[in-house]
């Protein structure tokens, strides 16, 4: 039996896992943390604009059980706000013991408050993990989905301070880059000329310390928009998001929070002084240890380079996903690349051909196109994801983008994709 290691319980990890055990290998998850799903914890955006497009292109290449669940469960579906459409805002208190479940139901297994700290090789081949107690895991094929975020020097250089981020560093330990540790050098995401690193772009407030009316508005809507003072308008935050499909004007000039859970005011850095003089929000808290008003995670301080089989350049068994495979924004982008991630682990541990996903199918194009951008000169600035910015733009010019299931059954059953990620190879 082909056993897949994969290092880091993200959604990526969680795709990863989900197209590996379906390919018919024995999966293990290694999470550091006690809790799966990453930055995932903080989220819940799912569906808004081109990701709605992607997430059916995955259902229709059997990969859609994570979709499914995240539909099935969510806490509001077809949201409208400033910039994006039809979004759905999964519940971010209830997901995470839901998708637990389901891959333990499956059969994958996954193994909590375990950091994995070194690798042990033969030429270019990982023959194991060792974790920080010392434990060997081996394996015949090694998944990484450790993410960009942490460890807590980098928060603390490049952006302001630690904030007990889904990484949680200072309880269980910083991130490490398993390909870097492989002996492959690791591309750096910039901000400016000498700043690297992005911050992440949102903060998690209480829902039950806002005024009642502005609670009713988002049970009905699951969104709320409140225009801001001319006083508290700055654009300058705009420049400081992860997000550039929300460095747009309105999240500047007003307040945007969506129902996922907790209430995400889509903006980082809103002082409580300033923010409590807003109507509605005179006994606002934050929900922490999450963001909060000052502090907010670095990411994008480690990519592997990559081919567009998810698999890490110089090295033979090693793939990668999600943020670790460049500088991809979202959790649909992060299941996405690594159902592609974990199908081609298994193909490469039988000595099958790898699948590379054609630029005609939206998964196919984002990861080939964005290996094309970051070589670029000004390509670690950029951000890539489904739901704005540059890639929704080319999504649209390309015609890739749509809400038309049938339209999207028909563009993947045509590359003969349907089903890719159902069938078993072992
Ligand atoms: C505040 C915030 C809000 C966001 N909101 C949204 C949103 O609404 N919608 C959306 O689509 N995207 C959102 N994003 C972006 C999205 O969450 C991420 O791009 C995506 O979830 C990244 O997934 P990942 O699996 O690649 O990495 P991560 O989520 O970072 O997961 C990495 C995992 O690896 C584990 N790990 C790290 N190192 C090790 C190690 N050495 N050994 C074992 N385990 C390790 C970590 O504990 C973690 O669980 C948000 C991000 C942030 C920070």
């Amino acid at each position: 039996m082909i056993r897949v290691v994969i290092i880091g319980g993200g959604w990526a990890g969680c795709g990863a896992a989900l197209a590996a055990k379906k390919a018919g290998a024995d999966v293990l998850i290694i999470e550091k943390t006690d809790l799966l799903l990453g930055c995932g914890l903080f989220g819940g955006i799912m569906r808004n604009n081109g990701r709605y497009t992607a997430a059916e292109e995955a259902i229709e290449m059997g990969g859609g059980e994570l979709f499914e669940i995240i539909d099935r469960t969510a806490k509001h579906v077809n949201v409208n706000f400033p910039g994006h459409n039809h979004a759905t805002l999964y519940d971010i208190t209830k997901i995470e013991p839901i998708v637990r479940r389901f891959l333990r139901e499956i059969g994958v297994e996954i193994k909590f408050m375990k950091r994995a700290v070194e690798v042990e090789m033969k030429k270019n081949i990982i023959k194991g993990i060792i974790l920080d107690d010392g434990e060997k895991i081996s394996g015949d094929v090694f998944i990484e989905t450790t993410g960009s975020s942490g460890p807590m020097g980098n928060c603390l250089k490049y952006g302001n301070g630690c904030v007990m981020c889904a990484q949680k560093c200072p309880a269980f330990g910083p991130r490490v880059s398993i390909s870097q540790k492989a002996g492959v050098n690791d591309l750096i995401g910039k901000r400016s000329a000498d700043l690297f690193g992005a911050m992440s772009g949102s903060c998690d407030i209480n829902k039950d310390s806002l005024s009642s009316e502005l609670q009713k508005m988002l049970d009905e809507e699951g969104v709320a928009v409140i225009k801001l003072p001319e006083s508290l308008i700055n654009k300058e935050k705009l420049k400081m998001k992860v997000c550039q499909q929300y460095a747009i004007n309105e999240y500047a000039e007003n307040i945007i929070l969506l129902d996922t859970g907790h209430i995400k005011l889509m903006s980082p850095f809103f002082n409580l002084e300033d923010l409590r003089k807003i109507e509605g929000f005179e006994n606002v808290m934050y929900e922490g240890p999450f963001a909060a008003s000052k502090g907010n995670s670095i990411r994008y301080m480690s990519m592997a380079p990559r081919d567009d089989f998810m698999k890490v350049m110089g090295m033979d068994n090693l793939f990668c996903a999600g943020e670790k495979a460049g500088p991809f924004v979202g959790h649909t982008e992060a299941i996405v690349t690594g159902l592609l991630a974990g199908l081609n682990a298994v193909r490469k541990a039988t000595k099958k051909d790898l699948i590379k996903l054609p630029e005609t199918t939206a998964i196919g194009d984002i990861i080939s196109y964005v290996n094309e951008e970051i070589k670029k000169p000004d390509g670690l600035y950029q951000r890539f994801t489904f739901a704005g910015s540059t890639y929704f733009e080319r999504m649209k010019q390309i015609g890739l983008y749509s809400t038309n299931k049938k339209q999207i059954s028909e563009r993947v059953n045509k590359e003969g994709l349907t089903g890719i990620f159902d069938k078993r190879i072992l």
